[in-house]
């Protein structure tokens, strides 16, 4: 770490600290705290994840971080503050927010992402730390410093969409979640992951943008050898809504504990926007099925998967085997 990196996290920690304190000790945090409470965070969690509130204010924290003689011109580079445009004022980056820590693996607090406590308004629902010279957004997995030694233990990663489906799942004592922090799954986070596990879970929301990232996410992870399964949320649902909607229970033993191998999920992918009641759809996710089927390493379960098939379009088993066949022939 340099000089400059070092200051930069100094002042992450001294930010954590003060956003503490603006949630738990005063006045003005108390519609953060009010936030949390209603989405269910304990008061024990909310320390052991060192959230924070940010003021509703302009220049509160910039006033302070001078005072406590930070370089302003470095804590607009670390994402803290921001330059403003026709002077070489300053001003928060982060107002009114509930505010997440995000850490390195090492637990080192390098950036955070502000939550707003009421979605009316034209503000981003979601506000992360800029790429800094401590902060590389398409590297860091949330929760990985925690659920690490878990990860190990159980041989088993889950990968969320969202930092606060990682939350919400510990309350269902799914302690191995991590999540990429609003980023598509990277290469860099494939590899971290497979330093410390074969078997991944993708855990996405169960709305379009969260099946079509799943979809692209175990597309990768199944290149990069990993061991991936899919569990499916109900339509419309994430894994913090179904928690609440289904409980701590349901989703530990039917979502996490059921999920979808990867030829499975692939089909019921291909199927999704589909009507067998037109030919041409019927041929299109036959064409696609088999594409998985033949890429699965298990006779069997390509067995299984072929008798689905059948059952499901009415095509029979020799048309599908002869298909498959070829598909297998064309990747030799
Ligand atoms: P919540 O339950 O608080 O609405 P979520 O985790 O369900 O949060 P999603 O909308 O599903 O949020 O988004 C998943 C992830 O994508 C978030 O954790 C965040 O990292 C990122 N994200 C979502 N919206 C934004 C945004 N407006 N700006 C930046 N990142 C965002
Ligand atoms: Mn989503
Ligand atoms: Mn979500
Ligand atoms: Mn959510």
């Amino acid at each position: 770490v340099s000089p400059e990196q070092q200051r930069m996290i100094e002042a992450h920690q001294f930010c954590l600290r003060y956003f503490q304190h603006l949630l738990l000790n005063t006045e003005d945090g108390e519609e953060g705290l009010q936030y949390l409470e209603g989405r269910g965070f304990t008061r024990e969690m909310i320390e052991a994840y060192g959230i924070g509130f940010a003021l509703p204010s302009w220049d509160a924290l910039t006033t302070l971080l001078s005072r406590k003689g930070y370089d302003l011109a470095e804590m607009a580079q670390a994402g803290l503050v921001i330059q403003k445009e026709d002077s070489n004022g300053y001003f928060d980056r982060f107002r009114r927010r509930v505010m997440f820590p995000i850490r390195n693996e090492a637990g080192t607090v390098i950036g955070f992402s502000g939550r707003v406590i009421d979605t009316e308004g034209e503000n981003a629902k979601y506000m992360n730390s800029p790429e800094s010279p401590i902060f590389h957004k398409g590297k860091i997995l949330y929760n990985l410093d925690q659920a690490r030694p878990i990860i190990r233990k159980e041989r088993k990663v889950v990968l969320f969409e969202g930092f606060m489906d990682v939350l919400s799942a510990k309350t269902a004592n799914v302690h191995n979640g991590v999540a990429s922090m609003g980023t598509a799954l990277t290469l860099e986070h494939v590899q971290k992951l497979k330093r410390l596990s074969n078997d991944i879970i993708v855990c996405y929301d169960g709305d379009n943008a969260g099946w079509e990232a799943a979809k692209r996410a175990a597309d990768l992870l199944h290149a990069e050898k990993l061991s991936v399964e899919i569990a499916v949320l109900p339509r419309g649902l994430d894994p913090d809504d179904y928690i609440k909607q289904y409980g701590t229970e349901a989703f530990r033993d039917k979502i996490i504990g059921e999920p979808l191998d990867f030829t499975s999920f692939m089909m019921s992918y291909s199927k999704r926007n589909k009507n067998f009641q037109y030919a041409t759809d019927v041929e299109q996710y036959v064409e696609e099925a088999l594409q998985y089927v033949a890429l699965d390493s298990s006779a069997v379960k390509r067995e299984l998967h072929l008798k689905q098939l059948q059952q499901e379009t009415g095509i029979t088993q020799e048309t599908l085997t002869t298909q498959l066949r070829h598909k297998e022939a064309q990747r030799r």
